[in-house]
Formats: structure tokens, C-alpha cells, sequence
């Protein structure tokens, strides 16, 4: 791949996470490339390859069965020296009113490159024709001291891509490493700009930030730097206001690590049904007690999916299954006759029975219901009668009201 590009006269380097990852023992999955040679070059020398990308033009290089994206040297500022812009076009680095870089494809040096770069130990560069590492910006020794600094100034550089205060807070929490103060500084000031990320860039980051089995250290180091609340405001307001959400969230993410490190699946649609789920049950426990529970439930689902959609574009195919483990939670409860039966056909039985498992652990009394489920999966056909039978008829429409002590009480 790197022997390639170099034998056609370019150079080439292996940079980024999978060198990080690699110096500090993890085992890493995916490779980035660092070339001089442009998109179009790169494309010229592999079959199977493609240009993605607008805000940054790179190539998705298919090597056997490894995913390898290359990017071309590229010079952070515009008014660089070196910086050359692309031979078919004008194109400048091109920034907003507020510094956010709107383009970045201005080709520049291999020093130009590692200055563009997020994270100093992001910025290490291996050169496999001479088995050899490069580092213009102290990449090693913050490996060496767990230090994750930011290339150049914090402020201008979190200006520039407000993404990155979202990827400081995924590094510090996957590598146990500490922030850098200089670095931490500007979160204080900066931490807003996340609402100017459109929807489906912060949806794809979001997945990155919780499934990469350190959730809860991820979500401790996104509520710390005041980052938490511009993914999540609905729940943040809802955490706020009732400590015991903040304990049903990180149960969730608990459960989510656990599951990674046991090699389950885990869905984003599950984890969403769980982030969104506080301010599901505070809307739900504000509506209008007139009309049934499931009403309730329904309308308050639909708008906190619409009010979440603004900030992340949460794709249909996880937002629906989310919306159906929190409309099957009544419906568990209500397990008379032969509905106990039908709730096990149900497709998304199994993700709403482990919800109300982490709605117990969390703390909630549900009466038991999780271990009735439990039984009730095990148990052979006699007893599930037994079981059934013991349920209480179907209920009369309860006054949703009763359940809760306060409109606004939280799961215990
Ligand atoms: P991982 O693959 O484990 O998520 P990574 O560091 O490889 O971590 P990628 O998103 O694959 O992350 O990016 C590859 C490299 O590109 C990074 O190591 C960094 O050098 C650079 N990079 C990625 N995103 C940015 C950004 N927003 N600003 C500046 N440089 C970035
Ligand atoms: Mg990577």
C-alpha cells in the first residue's frame, strides 16, 4: 500500500489512531495513510479506491479486507507558505464568521500535515519503507506522560472544528489519558459551538463516543466538559433536575461497556432508547393526565425523537426500534390472559425485556416485572399458564397520576 504510493515517487506514511493505538499496546483496526500524492493520484493507483468526502477529499482504499482511507498532505491555514491549493481549482481553506473551517483541501508539506492534525499523539507518522516514526509535535512524549494535547492554539483550533472538543473527550475517556489544562482551558468558553455541527456529522460521532466500550468513562468526560448537554439537552435537563437519571444513564452505558467486553451486540437504537429515555418520562409524566397511559407515551416518544433529531440525525432505522422498546415498557406490565404470549413474538421483545431490566437496576421498582419475564422465557408451557394466570386481569385504565408521587419524579 505505503511500498506503492512510494514507488511512484510519492511519499507515504502510516499516521493517526492505528500508530497511537499501536505505541500503547491497544490493538487497533483501521489505518490512515498520509501521501503527497493527490486524491485523484491515489486513485489512479489501486483498483479499488474511491474519492469520498467534501469538507475533506480522501480516499477509501480497499486492500483485501481492510478499509485503508488515505489523505493527502494538507496545510491548516490558508495563508500558509507551502500551501498549494488543488490544480483544478482555486480552493481555499475556507472558514466561517466564527472559524470553523468549512473546506479544508489545501495540499501542503508532511510538516504542514502533522501541524493540521487534532492531537499531538494523533501526529505520529510511520514510515514502514525505513521502519521509522516521525514527530514534529511531541507526539512520543505525551504518549509516554498520557497527556492529550492539542496541536497549536486550543481556542482557534476548537474554533476551527468544534468536533474535536467531542473527539478530546472520546481520547481522554478510551486511552485513560489526562486533558492537558492549555487544552482544557477553552472548553469552558467554547463548549456551544457543538450546536453549529450539522445533525448527521454529530449522529456519526455520537455512535463512535458510545460504542467503543468506555461509554461511561466517555459520558463522565463529556458531562465534565460541559459537552453532554449539546447532544442530549433534553436529558441533560432532566439529569439536572433529578440526580436519579443520571444514575439510570450511566447504568445503561455500564451495561453497554459490559456487553462490548463480553463481545455482545450492541444496538444504537437500544442506546438511544436509553439516552432519550429520561426526557421520555419526564414529557410523559407532564402531559395531560386526560386519556390513556399509552396516548401519553406515544405523543411524548414523538416529540422527544423530533426535538433530539435537531441536534442528531438519528436514522430511522434506529429511531424506530427506540420508539418500540419505550411503547412495549406499559405493555409488559400488562401481561394477562395470552398477551404474555404475543409480547414474546413481539421483534423487539427481547431490547424492551433487557430495558426493563435496566430500569429495575437502575433503581426503579417495577414489582418484580423484570423476574417475572425472566421466568416466564424459561418456563416450560405448564407453568407459563400457571404464570398467566396469576397475573391480575387486565387492569382497569389506571389514572396514569397515581403512578408517580411528583408529575416530574425520576425511575426509582
Ligand atoms: P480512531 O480511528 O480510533 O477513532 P483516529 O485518531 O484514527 O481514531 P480518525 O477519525 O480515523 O481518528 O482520523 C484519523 C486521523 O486524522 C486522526 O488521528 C487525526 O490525525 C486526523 N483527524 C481526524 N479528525 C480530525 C479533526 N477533526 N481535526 C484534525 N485532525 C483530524
Ligand atoms: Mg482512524
Amino acid at each position: 500500500m505505503v511500498a506503492r504510493l512510494v514507488a511512484a515517487g510519492h511519499q507515504a506514511f502510516i499516521v493517526g489512531g492505528c500508530i497511537r493505538d499501536t505505541l500503547l499496546g491497544h490493538p487497533s483496526k483501521d489505518f490512515d495513510v498520509a501521501t503527497s500524492a493527490t486524491p485523484e493520484e491515489v486513485k489512479q493507483l489501486f483498483r479499488r479506491a474511491r474519492i469520498v468526502g467534501r469538507r475533506f477529499r480522501i480516499v477509501h482504499v480497499h486492500v483485501g479486507r481492510e478499509l485503508v482511507e488515505v489523505t493527502t498532505f494538507r496545510a491548516s491555514h490558508a495563508a500558509s507558505p507551502h500551501a498549494t491549493a488543488p490544480p483544478h481549482s482555486s480552493e481555499q481553506a475556507r472558514r466561517s464568521q466564527r472559524g470553523m473551517l468549512l473546506r479544508d483541501n489545501v495540499f501542503g508539506s508532511l510538516e504542514e500535515d502533522a501541524e493540521r492534525r487534532d492531537f499531538t499523539i494523533n501526529a505520529i507518522y510511520y514510515d514502514p519503507e525505513r521502519d521509522e516514526l516521525l514527530d514534529f509535535v511531541g507526539g512520543l512524549e505525551d504518549i509516554a506522560s498520557r497527556t492529550l494535547r492539542i496541536i497549536g492554539d486550543p481556542a482557534t483550533r476548537f474554533r476551527e472544528d468544534p468536533v474535536r472538543m467531542l473527539r478530546a473527550a472520546r481520547f481522554i475517556a478510551k486511552l485513560d489519558f489526562a486533558l492537558d489544562p492549555a487544552t482544557a482551558a477553552p472548553l469552558a468558553q467554547l463548549h456551544a459551538l457543538l450546536r453549529e455541527i450539522p445533525p448527521a456529522r454529530l449522529f456519526d460521532e455520537v455512535l463512535k463516543l458510545l460504542m467503543t466500550g468506555r461509554a461511561l468513562a466517555t459520558y463522565e468526560a463529556l458531562s465534565r466538559h460541559h459537552l453532554f448537554q449539546h447532544l442530549f439537552p433534553d436529558t441533560a435537563a432532566a439529569i439536572h433536575a433529578d440526580s436519579r437519571w443520571d444514575a439510570f444513564v450511566r447504568q445503561a452505558l455500564i451495561n453497554t461497556d459490559l456487553r462490548i467486553k463480553n463481545d455482545q451486540r450492541v444496538t444504537p437504537a437500544f442506546l438511544f432508547a436509553a439516552l432519550l429515555w429520561p426526557a421520555v418520562a419526564v414529557a410523559e409524566a407532564r402531559h395531560p393526565s386526560a386519556g390513556p397511559q399509552e396516548l401519553a407515551l406515544q405523543q411524548s416518544a414523538a416529540d422527544v425523537l423530533t426535538r433530539a433529531m435537531r441536534h442528531i440525525a438519528i436514522p430511522r432505522r434506529f429511531s424506530a426500534p427506540a420508539r418500540e422498546i419505550w411503547e412495549l415498557q406499559p405493555r409488559l406490565e400488562r401481561r394477562s390472559g395470552r398477551r404474555a404470549w404475543q409480547l414474546l413474538e413481539h421483534p423487539r421483545f427481547r431490547a424492551a425485556y433487557d430495558f426493563v431490566l435496566l430500569r429495575e437496576q437502575s433503581g426503579e421498582d417495577l414489582g418484580g416485572l423484570g423476574e417475572w419475564w425472566t421466568r416466564f422465557q424459561a418456563a416450560g408451557e405448564d407453568e407459563r399458564e400457571q404464570m398467566a394466570a396469576a397475573v391480575k386481569g387486565p387492569a382497569p385504565p389506571r389514572r396514569r397520576r397515581s403512578r408517580r408521587r411528583k408529575p416530574e419524579s425520576g425511575p426509582a
